[in-house]
């Protein structure tokens, strides 16, 4: 299996390469020169299996340049009962209006990301070591990425994490998460300023050649390839638990960002797995449901992003999107580079006359939440199931029960645990106790690990250059 960019001017590579990859080097996004198709009697194979067992079967198909062997080892080292809460990994439960929710943030930072990033750290230590390179991680996170990320690298030999984040803006659950790794591997570095700040920081670096080279820095945003492939398996799993056979048909919603997660849907569905609908759930931040209702792609500017309550889908351009956009076009790599020219302009497109074609042949539609739709959702469903779910999966549901249809078997993705975003569970409930994985008790009271920078791409660049020039 190859790989090809959107924007059709990269060589094809292999996946090991595309790993370490962020953009293409022509702007574009990687994806497998084609998607392998599941026959039934593979499905039916498939239904049986555990979850690393799964996910050895469906990432074969994309990984062919890792011996089978020590994919294998991979994927059993990466999920664990241990690390993942429970030998399931994502279970599926029913809440008792019949919206099922797959539960895919039982892993070390009670976030979905948890479920690629695991995996990410096992292959990267995996490559890194078969080439003998190094790379250092430097990003920006206002919470969620940044510590999916420190704990899947955490030990890793050959990386090194830099994480920049906003000083004194996060909340003090995800400070001590990140702060409180004592790895000699994972560097935090809160800088004085936004997150958009931390951001720019992160262009600067990466905008000095030199200094990338010289230093093999390197990133792991949302666009990485591999954490779209670790996340195609639980759609599968997710089907299986949800079904009891093969003829049978289910509907995905998916709280929506970066289009991430529910990019790996489309990809499971292209690949044959019976899914009906892809359901799409955004916040007040609605770029993709506009889309999805009438064809225009509008994203928005940063001023003009809503701060939510559901943070992690505060997103007014969705990266992962190009990825769609391109089967939609028929993979037409020219048409890419003109959308996305559009884009870069800051106009947008529209393809109001595709939208016919999205619905029917790729099953998306879409809906949207508000603060205060999020809010009742929560306490509705604490109400009627006892049990609290978090603000991004409370998007999911709101949408679900709105566009579901008679008959329709509807999966919920749990993003996040509500354990995460205690203030928004109270605001919705009142100050009930908001249950925690016993791991994580007592959190806060942890010695916690920091560098504050003021806003300034050179502070960053002389811890950067200080920490690994002392390592050598
Ligand atoms: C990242 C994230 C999302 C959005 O996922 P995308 O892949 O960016 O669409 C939703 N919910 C939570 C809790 C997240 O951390």
């Amino acid at each position: 299996m190859k790989y090809i960019s959107t924007r059709g001017a990269t060589a094809p590579k292999p996946f090991s390469e595309v790993l370490l990859m962020g953009l293409a080097p022509d702007g574009g996004l990687m994806l497998p020169e084609h998607y392998p198709q599941i026959d039934g009697a593979t499905l039916q194979k498939w239904r049986g299996l555990s979850y690393p067992e799964l996910a050895f079967e469906i990432m074969s198909l994309f990984v062919t340049d890792i011996p089978a062997a020590d994919l294998r080892d991979i994927v059993n080292r990466t999920y664990t009962a241990e690390t993942f809460g429970s030998a399931e990994i994502t279970p599926v439960r029913t809440l008792s209006d019949g919206i099922k929710i797959q539960a895919l943030s039982n892993g070390p930072t009670l976030a979905f990301k948890d479920m690629a990033m695991q995996f990410l750290g096992n292959a990267f230590e995996y490559v890194l070591a078969k080439e003998g390179k190094q790379l250092n991680i430097l990003g920006a996170t206002s919470g969620d990425t940044g510590s999916a990320a420190e704990y899947a690298l955490r030990g890793k030999k050959g990386v090194n994490v830099f994480m920049l984040s906003p000083n004194g803006k996060m909340s003090s659950f995800q400070r001590a998460q990140m702060f409180s790794l004592q790895d000699g591997n994972i560097h935090n570095i809160a800088v004085d300023g936004m997150f958009d700040d931390c951001q720019d920081i992160v262009k600067a670096v990466q905008n000095d050649a030199g200094f990338k080279a010289q230093y093999h820095i390197g990133t792991v945003n949302s666009i990485n390839w591999g954490r779209i492939v670790a996340q195609v398996v639980y759609y599968f799993a997710g089907y299986f638990k949800a079904t009891e056979n093969n003829a049978q048909k289910v509907s995905f919603c998916v709280p929506s960002g970066n289009f991430g997660n529910i990019c790996a849907g489309h990809i499971a569905r292209q690949m044959g797995l019976p899914i009906r609908r892809l359901i799409v759930a955004t916040n007040e931040n609605d770029v993709l449901d506009e889309f999805f209702k009438t064809g225009a792609y509008r994203p928005r500017t940063a001023e003009h992003t809503h701060v939510t309550s559901s943070p992690s889908m505060d997103i007014s351009k969705a990266s992962n999107f190009e990825r769609f956009v391109f089967d939609l076009m028929g993979r037409n790599a020219a048409e890419i580079q003109t959308l996305w020219a559009e884009v870069g302009s800051g106009k947008g497109f529209d393809l109001a006359a595709k939208l016919q074609e999205a619905h029917e042949k790729y099953g998306f539609v879409s809906g949207k939440s508000s603060h205060r739709d999020r809010l009742e959702t929560i306490a509705e469903v604490y109400r009627t199931d006892g049990e609290l779910i978090d603000p991004h999966t409370a998007d999911g549901v709101k949408v679900a029960r709105e566009v579901r249809e008679a008959g329709e078997t509807i999966v919920c993705l749990e993003t996040a645990l509500a354990a995460k975003f205690e203030d928004t569970i109270h605001e919705a409930v009142g100050r009930v106790a908001v249950p925690r994985p016993a791991a994580l008790a007592g959190l806060e009271q942890l010695p916690q690990r920091v560098t504050v920078v003021p806003n300034d791409a050179q502070a960053v660049k002389n811890i950067i250059r200080t920490t690994l020039d002392q390592a050598v």
